[in-house]
């Protein structure tokens, strides 16, 4: 007999959350798409749950008893799970509150009220282990240097830190370069069918540049304006796509 049993794959999910009836039907949710879900009412337990055991993902609300969502992240970010993908539930739909949560070390971030299904979309992106993209040379440009097998992305020979989804951004940025990725598909190819809000990708592209970019004197991420964003070593005076240089 074949089974019949064809759940999804879930992972384990951390889920801090002081509302106690929204983390009641945001965890059962969860349950039933398939993840396995702890519960922590307020964050410092969250914080010492996600130090003491290993998830796949942490979802943590922002505004939190005792310590804050934002404190949680500095937390897990600076102890020995540091790698751990988390989410963050925001209560505002400020761009400035957004990346001050991916600047704190979120990896993603959705804005309440939220479809659950979204969540379950979020979480599911932050999951995909696999991360190893088509090619596993190392793809260059310019000093910038991403290794698809051991996800290192170093530039002028230092260590780059990046969270899981700057990571698909910059790898697809790299796998194009120098052609222009458009916000369209930069967006599918990070969180697929489930589309954020326009900010979102806005955001994630602020903190990859911060990251790739802003410690070195030459960009090598450059926005073209209501196109997309391409990753070259040229100079950006030379951005804009000629109509016949893509013929070629
Ligand atoms: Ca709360």
């Amino acid at each position: 007999m074949v089974s019949k049993r064809h759940h999804y794959n879930g992972g384990s999910v951390l889920l801090i959350e002081d509302e106690e009836q929204l983390a009641a039907s945001i965890g059962s949710y969860l349950e039933s798409r398939g993840h396995s879900v702890d519960y922590a009412h307020d964050g410092l337990t969250g914080a010492r749950l996600a130090e003491a055991n290993e998830y796949d993902v942490v979802v943590t609300d922002g505004i939190l008893p005792g310590i804050d969502g934002v404190e949680v992240i500095r937390r897990i970010r600076a102890g020995e799970r540091k790698q751990t993908p988390v989410l963050m539930l925001t209560g505002r739909t400020d761009l400035e509150d957004k990346i001050t949560a991916l600047e704190a070390g979120a990896d993603d971030y959705l804005c309440k009220p939220f479809d659950l299904r979204e969540l379950d979309a979020r979480i599911r992106s932050l999951l995909r282990r696999d991360r190893r993209e088509v090619a596993q040379t190392p793809l260059t440009v310019g000093d910038l240097q991403f290794d698809p097998g051991t996800l290192e992305v170093r530039r002028a020979g230092k260590l780059i830190d990046l969270s899981p989804i700057s990571l698909r951004l910059l790898a697809i940025l790299l796998r194009e370069s120098p052609r222009v990725v458009t916000r369209a598909q930069l967006e599918r190819h990070v969180w697929g069918d489930s589309l954020p809000d326009s900010d979102t990708l806005r955001s994630h592209l602020y903190i990859l540049r911060n990251a790739i970019d802003k410690p070195f004197d030459r960009p090598l991420l450059h926005t073209i304006p209501s196109m997309g964003y391409r990753i070259s070593a040229t100079d950006t005076s030379t951005d804009a796509p000629k109509s016949n240089a893509t013929l070629e």
